[in-house]
Formats: structure tokens, C-alpha cells, sequence
């Protein structure tokens, strides 16, 4: 038995596993301390992996909702980091712990081998983009949604700027099913999928799947009178296209709720039950129909 033994772990031999710890608030996005000092500036967390916006596969908000450690591979500048993100609980917030490795030169064999440099940093943002990708339809997930909408929410509140989102529902889709069958129907879902990215403001908006053949549209910095105007342009366009499959040729129309942040509709439940509460009025009105 060791007597006395002195600890072997000091805090110092950190740095030689980690390149970089540091604490981040995952709604704000912003980096609290870096390397055990404050940091004084407004640094935004994803400004490490050289972005100006959020990354799609933001591990920070997962660990934060999810309870748990998340870890994800990004390339940065020619090399490959590890960044493991750690919920903690500090001064009553949950905040994460980021440990940031640079393993560029580590014996990731079977991972790199055999790859170029421009092949391995393609693998590693797929990976990063698959996770929030729904593998249907190519759209984003419910785990974007989870993801980045309180985010955005958050985002919207501090900035004193409006947000919309809408709730879309494909009209009598089981009908679609049980006339032409599923494979079928899963081209339908994609190819309206398309139709709908097509038509919305690709930089600030987005849309997601957010299960079966319902959809949500997020509209940043828009009010619910623009958000309705953006969304009778969607449900015309969908209305107007012919799904074409040989010799089959479908109509197909919509159905959208439209809910905005207000002092009462704060945080992404209530958003969501809203906008929820307002398609089921579109559809009572008859469907192809919206309600806001
Ligand atoms: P409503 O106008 O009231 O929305 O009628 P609906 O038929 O669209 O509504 P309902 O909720 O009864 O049916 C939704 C259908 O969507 C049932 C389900 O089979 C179909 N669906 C959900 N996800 C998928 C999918 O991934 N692929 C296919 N092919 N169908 C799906
Ligand atoms: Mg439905
Ligand atoms: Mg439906």
C-alpha cells in the first residue's frame, strides 16, 4: 500500500489532454471562460470552428437538453478536433463544460487512412450534418427543432425582433397511402418537401419535419401577418404543382397554423401548442386552409 502517495492528477496536466476548456452558456452561445480565465467580449462559441452562425450540429444545446456528455469531430483550419460538451450545474444555471482536443495527430488510424484531406474534412461535416438531417426527406429533424428553436427563441427575445413559426399539415394524406401505397406516398413527402424549401427565404428561414406529414417552418425577424402573407405564397405554390410518378399525376393542398412569440407565447411549448391549436382550426375550416 502507498503511504502519503502525493496526487498525480494536478489540474495543470489538463492542457495536455485538452487544448482548450471552456465554459458556454448554450442558448446565448456565448463563451463564459476560456482556459480558467473570463472572457470579457461577447465571443460566440461557434466562432472556434471559423463560423458566423450556429453550427447544424451544435452539441452544446444537446448535452444542455439532453442531461448529458455529447462529443462531435470538426475540421478547423487542417485539423481535426475532438469537442466533448458537459452539462454542469453553476449558480443555479445549467451551463456546459466544452473540452476542445486537437487529435490531428493522433492515431486515428482507421478513421483518416486512406483519405485525403478534402475527403476526410467532407466525412466529418456530413457526420456532423446527418444527425439533424431526416433521412426521408432531406429536410432538418425534430432534433433541429429541439435544437434550434429555443435558440432562436432566445435569440428573437434579446434582439427585440419578432418570430413566427408555422405548422404545416399535408391535407387527407392517407388517402394518398391507400391509393397509391407508401413508397409512393414517401416520394410525394419528399418531392413537397422540395416545393416548400423552394419557396422559403433560404438564410434566415428554415423548415424541418417535424414527424409523418407534418412540417414546421421557422420564420426569423417576421411578424404573424408577414409570416401569414409568406405562407399563403407556400400553400399556393403546393396547391398549383402536379406531382408527376409515370402515369400518375397527384394534386395535393395543405393545411398551416401560424404562432408568434408574444409576453404570454415565451418559449418553444407554447409556441408550438399554438401554432398546433391553429392548424387544427385551418383544418376544421375545411383544410387547404390557414389559420393564424
Ligand atoms: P388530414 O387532412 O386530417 O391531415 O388527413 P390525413 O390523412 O393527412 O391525416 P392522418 O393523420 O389521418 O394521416 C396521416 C398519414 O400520413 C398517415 C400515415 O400513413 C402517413 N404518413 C406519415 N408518415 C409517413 C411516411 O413517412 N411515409 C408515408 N408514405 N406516409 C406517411
Ligand atoms: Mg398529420
Ligand atoms: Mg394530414
Amino acid at each position: 500500500m502507498i503511504k502519503n502517495s502525493k496526487k498525480l492528477l494536478e489540474f495543470k496536466y489538463l492542457n495536455q489532454l485538452f487544448h482548450r476548456v471552456r465554459i458556454v452558456d448554450p442558448i446565448k452561445k456565448i463563451v463564459i471562460e476560456e482556459n480558467g480565465e473570463k472572457t470579457t467580449e461577447n465571443k460566440k462559441c461557434f466562432h472556434l470552428c471559423n463560423r458566423d452562425t450556429i453550427c447544424e450540429n451544435c452539441i452544446s444545446i444537446r448535452a444542455y437538453n439532453e442531461n448529458t456528455s455529447v462529443m462531435k469531430f470538426e475540421y478547423i483550419d487542417n485539423n481535426i478536433y475532438m469537442i466533448m460538451a458537459t452539462p454542469v450545474n453553476k449558480q443555479e444555471s445549467t451551463y456546459v463544460i466544452e473540452t476542445i482536443r486537437d487529435i490531428s495527430d493522433c492515431k486515428i488510424v482507421d478513421l483518416v487512412e486512406d483519405k485525403t484531406v478534402s475527403e476526410l474534412k467532407k466525412t466529418l461535416s456530413e457526420i456532423n450534418r446527418l444527425i439533424v438531417i431526416d433521412e426521408l426527406t432531406k429536410c432538418y429533424n425534430r432534433r433541429y427543432i429541439n435544437e434550434k428553436l429555443p435558440i432562436d427563441i432566445e435569440s428573437a427575445k434579446a434582439n427585440k425582433l419578432p418570430l413566427s413559426i408555422a405548422m404545416i399539415d399535408i391535407d387527407y394524406f392517407k388517402l394518398i397511402n391507400d391509393k397509391y401505397g407508401h413508397l409512393l406516398g414517401d416520394l410525394v413527402l419528399k418531392d413537397i418537401t422540395n416545393v416548400i424549401k423552394n419557396n422559403i427565404r433560404g438564410k434566415s428561414d428554415w423548415i424541418a419535419r417535424y414527424g409523418g406529414e407534418e412540417f414546421l417552418i421557422l420564420f426569423n425577424d417576421t411578424s404573424k401577418e408577414d409570416a401569414y402573407n409568406l405562407s399563403k405564397r407556400i400553400k399556393s405554390v403546393v396547391e398549383n404543382s402536379i406531382f408527376k410518378y409515370d402515369d400518375i399525376e397527384i394534386n395535393i393542398t395543405i393545411s398551416i397554423g401560424i404562432a408568434s412569440l408574444t409576453s404570454e407565447i415565451d418559449d418553444m411549448d407554447k409556441l408550438i401548442r399554438k401554432a398546433d391549436e391553429k392548424l387544427y382550426k385551418a383544418k376544421r375550416s375545411g383544410r387547404n386552409y390557414i389559420s393564424k
